[in-house]
């Protein structure tokens, strides 16, 4: 994939698992990396991985559901890395639990987090993709979109990412800016190891239970939706916007 020149990306949520993965794989192609996560010093493990293979990259706190906190990190990021023009909407949390057992704070979590985390992201982020005639906004979406049990705060806010992206792609499109989702099945992370643990079973256990459901038998990792991410940030993909793909493993019902 070509890059033209230094782009600057942002992953939210990149102190672990896809997000991680994700700023890898971006500073790997040459673009300056803002590893974003709510704890500044868990970045430090990522922006070291980055760093060691020769690339740049700057550990960034910030909550995405506070706008006064994503203002003050994107500032911080055009300050110390350059205009950032390649975002990508990862951070994310659950609060799975069935609808008469969900409580508003379940509901509330989820929706700040995503969806508003995305939306302040954009916002924050777009001015200066406009500025340079060039962005590329790639959102995390899910397998869960299409409907998942105990996820109806999940389930909502990734469905919602998808109109989130395609409005994107609309009003953007004309400045440069392309928007696209990727939506992961099952993915080995922390975050998946957690759902284990809820429904009770180990992580291993689990993970082999779900290979068999998976048209091609193995549970999916970071790095397989960090390349479905690097194919929407490039260059390239100019001309690939408000699309969903599913990184799953197989086709989806
Ligand atoms: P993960 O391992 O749990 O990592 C999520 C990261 O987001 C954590 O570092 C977390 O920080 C951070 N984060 C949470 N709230 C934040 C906030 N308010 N501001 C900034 N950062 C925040 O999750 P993952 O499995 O890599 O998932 C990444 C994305 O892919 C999520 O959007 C998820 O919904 C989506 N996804 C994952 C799967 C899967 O199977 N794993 C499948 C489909 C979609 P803390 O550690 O401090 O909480």
């Amino acid at each position: 994939m070509s890059t033209t020149e230094q782009r600057v990306a942002v992953v939210t949520g990149a102190a672990r698992g896809i997000g991680a993965a994700t700023a890898v794989r971006l500073a790997a192609e040459g673009r300056a990396v803002a590893v974003l996560d709510l704890d500044e010093a868990a970045c430090a493990d990522t922006v070291k991985k980055i760093t060691e293979a020769g690339g740049t990259a700057l550990a960034v706190g910030c909550d995405v559901s506070d706008s006064a906190q994503v203002e003050a990190a994107v500032e911080r990021i055009a300050a110390e890395l350059g205009a950032p023009t390649v975002l990508v909407n990862n951070a994310g949390v659950l609060r799975d639990n069935l609808l008469f057992k969900m409580s508003e704070s379940d509901w509330d979590t989820v929706m700040n987090v995503h969806l508003k985390g995305a939306f302040l992201m954009a916002r924050a982020c777009q001015k200066h993709m406009v500025d340079a005639k060039f962005g590329r906004i790639v959102s995390l979406s899910s397998s869960s979109a299409l409907g998942n049990r105990g996820q109806l705060n999940y389930a909502s806010v990734k469905a919602g990412l998808q109109g989130f992206t395609k409005t994107l792609a609309k009003e953007l499109g004309k400045f440069g800016i392309t928007a696209n989702a990727v939506a992961p099945g099952f993915i080995v992370t922390d975050m998946t190891a957690a759902t284990a643990e809820r429904i009770g079973m180990g992580f291993e256990e689990f993970q082999t239970a779900m290979a068999g459901q998976i048209p091609v038998q193995r549970v999916g990792l970071p790095e397989d939706v960090a390349n479905a991410i690097a194919f929407f940030a490039s260059d390239d993909a100019g001309f690939v916007s408000g699309q969903v793909m599913y990184v799953a493993g197989g086709p989806l019902n």
